[in-house]
């Protein structure tokens, strides 16, 4: 997966190619769907919900620019896979799901494969986790109308958020950069994800 997915296809951070080396995708997967753990393909893990494909995993966490010690939030738990992805980037992971059964198994997974030290939280995280705030990045995966104004708004001075604009059909992955002058969006390419369903999403 690394080498044919990530390497071949341009993802150029060693910590990121690393990280995605080490953590088990299948334990992320549903029991049935082991086998397709590594396929280069979003995987259905129910609720009409997916874990992303591996090659949006690490754009994401490229993106973020994630360093050790640095407090990240992960909008869209999902499987938890990349909740787990930025815990072996080394930073203090706050992963932020709206389906409580989906946050309930994550939790579960995430702590049998060795990332007990991730915090996930059951709500809305399109308007971010106000109590643990600010963050060094927010990554979201899902996507929204627009970057949500509460998720800026919770970054340090020149943290990130990396969240997929657009329609609900296809999108573009923006990073946006919190500076003095305001919002920057510094690199933007095309993605499709689900939709952010929320107060500042769809
Ligand atoms: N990153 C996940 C993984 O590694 O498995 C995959 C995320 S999946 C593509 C998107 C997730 O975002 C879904 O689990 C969905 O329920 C969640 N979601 C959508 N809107 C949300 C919101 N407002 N707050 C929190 N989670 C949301």
């Amino acid at each position: 997966m690394v080498a044919e997915q990530l390497d071949a296809r341009g993802i150029r951070d060693p910590r990121v190619l690393e990280a995605m080396g080490r953590v088990p995708r299948e334990a992320f997967t549903d029991e049935d769907d082991r086998k397709r753990a590594y396929e280069d393909i979003p995987v259905q893990i129910g609720w009409a919900q997916t874990i992303s494909q591996p090659y949006m995993v690490a754009l994401i966490c490229e993106a973020a620019a994630v360093r050790p010690g640095q407090k990240v939030l992960d909008v869209g738990t999902g499987s938890g896979y990349q909740a787990a992805v930025l815990a072996e980037l080394g930073a203090e992971v706050f992963s932020i799901e709206r389906i409580r059964q989906l946050a309930e198994r994550a939790e579960d997974k995430l702590v049998t494969a060795g990332y007990g030290q991730v915090t996930v939280v059951l709500g809305d995280g399109s308007l971010g986790l106000p109590e643990e705030a600010p963050f060094d990045a927010i990554t979201v995966a899902a996507a929204a109308p627009e970057p949500p104004p509460t998720l800026y708004d919770q970054l340090v001075a020149g943290g990130r958020l990396v969240v997929p604009i657009g329609n609900r059909r296809a999108q573009r992955l923006e990073v946006v950069v919190r500076t003095p002058e305001g919002p920057a969006v510094v690199h933007s390419v095309p993605c499709r994800f689900v939709p952010l369903v929320g107060e500042e999403g769809y």
